[in-house]
């Protein structure tokens, strides 16, 4: 596969990618790994998975290098390549806490029966990753599905691969985690061999593509973890510190350029504050740059994927024939075949345009204002995706209130999504935004386990006789 490079547009790498018949053999070595890994001592584990972190400090410039690339984005890399190193580190000290099966009990319903339960690691963990954060998501499983006891076989985005060669040297100069952490190389062909290969799947990314790992699936009858996209909210309430609800709501819809699954995408804004908060929040979008040429500073990278570009395109395109007002940005730039887009602010929106209901995953915010808090939820509700959302109130009290009538999994309060840095608070998502399990807190480490009840009777067997006289 030709990959293209989002700095320049140029289609400067060759990726060569897995087989069916390669990925079939990386899963088989993986199963026969497998029982030796699961069988160490759970604290053994833990010590060699740090050991990946250790790997990846040695390797970070180069990594960093690697992923400056895939991205386009030197600084966010830098914050990916540490919030790898992070996630890691916590999750194996996490872990300790986690990962006690019960002691034997009595049972409650039937206090002659001790109840002792052993957990059961999937035999083989299918983790498959966006193009956004390339690193980090494709540890964010993949990490605790190893601490529980499962082998792992991971196929990040082949629309930013470059950093896999060193994530793959760094697993193995760890030669037991080599044995059961396997990257493969390719698109939708090789997530497919993915998906018919393993016990569990872990996917991130797309709607439409969980949609079909969904059916997939429930075809092989096996469990599948989706993490997809959002379409988040933020209500800025009559009373909220406007400064606060700016910083942050500039932050997480403009940050990354807006390419985070859990980026503000809708904001709704009491009508009594709507025009100092728009005056305010353009004033300071039209303060950042874009990072085009180096060597003149700016802030925002480019758009990675291109095929992104032209949903963002088209939503705005849509938007300004229904009404639409463009406050701020609002034109891509081809600067020497990479895209850029300055942070756009859209107004005078409605529910009737796709910048408001679809996914835009680019730096682009729709802005509304309401009369009654009931019509700010109906409005932050009446969405398809239910991933994170925003309330900025300087009454906390207040916000949670609103924040509990809010169907979305992760709701920050006088921030924005604090989600992507709160790893140990367990959340599902609503709507089309996911399915199953939390991927964070406990339940993050939990689900890679099947629990079996071992029931051990202490009083005599009830016998065939008295059991006849019951019935
Ligand atoms: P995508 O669905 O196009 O691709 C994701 C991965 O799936 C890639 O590795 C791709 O090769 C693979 N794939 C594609 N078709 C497949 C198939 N038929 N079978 C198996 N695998 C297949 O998504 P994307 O464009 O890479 O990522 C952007 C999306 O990811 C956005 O919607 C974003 O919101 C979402 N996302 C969600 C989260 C979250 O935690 N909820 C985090 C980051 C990104």
């Amino acid at each position: 596969m030709k990959i293209r490079n989002p700095r320049t547009g140029q289609f400067d790498y060759d990726l060569t990618t897995d087989s069916v018949e390669q990925v079939a053999a990386k899963a088989a070595s993986l199963r026969l790994a497998q029982s030796d890994w699961r069988s160490k001592a759970f604290h053994d584990r833990i010590a060699i998975i740090v050991q990946l972190a250790e790997q990846m400090e040695a390797h970070q410039e180069s990594l960093i290098e690697q992923l400056s690339i895939d991205t386009g984005r030197k600084h966010l890399s830098a914050v990916e390549f540490h919030a790898g190193l992070g996630l890691i580190r916590g999750r194996c000290a996490s872990a300790t806490h986690i990962m006690k099966e019960p002691e034997t009990r009595a049972s409650l319903s039937n206090p002659t029966v001790n109840i002792k339960q052993q957990w059961v690691p999937y035999d083989l963990v299918g983790v498959i990753s966006p193009w956004n954060f390339p690193l980090l998501l494709c540890l964010i499983d993949a990490i605790p599905a190893l601490i529980a006891g499962s082998a792992v076989l991971l196929k990040p985005s082949e629309v930013t691969p470059r950093f896999m060669d060193i994530l793959e040297q760094c697993i193995y100069n760890v030669p037991e985690l080599n044995k059961v952490a396997t990257l493969v190389r390719g698109g939708a062909e090789v997530g497919r061999s993915v998906v018919d290969q393993v016990d569990v799947i872990c996917f991130t990314g797309s709607v439409r593509t969980g949609h079909i790992i969904a059916k997939r699936t429930a075809e092989r009858f096996i469990p599948a973890f989706l993490e997809l996209g959002g379409k988040d909210p933020a209500i800025v309430m009559e009373d909220a510190d406007l400064d606060v609800a700016v910083a942050a709501i500039m932050r997480s819809g403009f940050g990354a350029s807006g390419q985070a699954c859990q980026s503000l995408e809708r904001v709704y804004v009491h009508h009594a504050v709507y025009d100092p908060f728009i005056e305010k929040l353009t004033a300071k979008a039209q303060d950042v740059s874009t990072n085009h040429d180096y060597s003149k500073g700016g802030n925002l990278g480019p758009l990675i994927f291109a095929g992104q570009s032209a949903t963002i395109e088209s939503q705005l395109k849509d938007a300004i024939a229904k009404g639409a007002l463009i406050k701020s940005g609002g034109q891509i730039e081809n600067h020497q075949g990479g895209l850029w887009l300055k942070p756009t602010i859209v107004t005078q929106v409605t529910h009737e345009m796709e910048i408001m209901t679809e996914e835009t995953f680019g730096p682009v915010i729709g802005v509304m204002s309401y009369e009654t808090i009931q019509e700010a939820i109906r409005l932050a509700n009446d969405s398809i995706y239910g991933l994170s959302a925003s309330v900025f109130s300087k009454d906390t009290a207040k916000a949670v209130e609103v924040a509990k009538s809010i169907n979305a999994g992760g709701i920050s309060i006088n921030d924005g999504s604090l989600t992507n840095q709160v790893f140990d608070a367990e959340k599902n998502s609503f709507g089309k935004s996911g399915l199953y399990g939390s991927r964070m807190g406990a339940d993050g480490l939990l689900r890679f386990f099947r629990k079996k009840a071992i029931l051990i009777q202490t009083a005599a067997p009830v016998s065939i006789d008295t059991q006849a006289e019951l019935a």
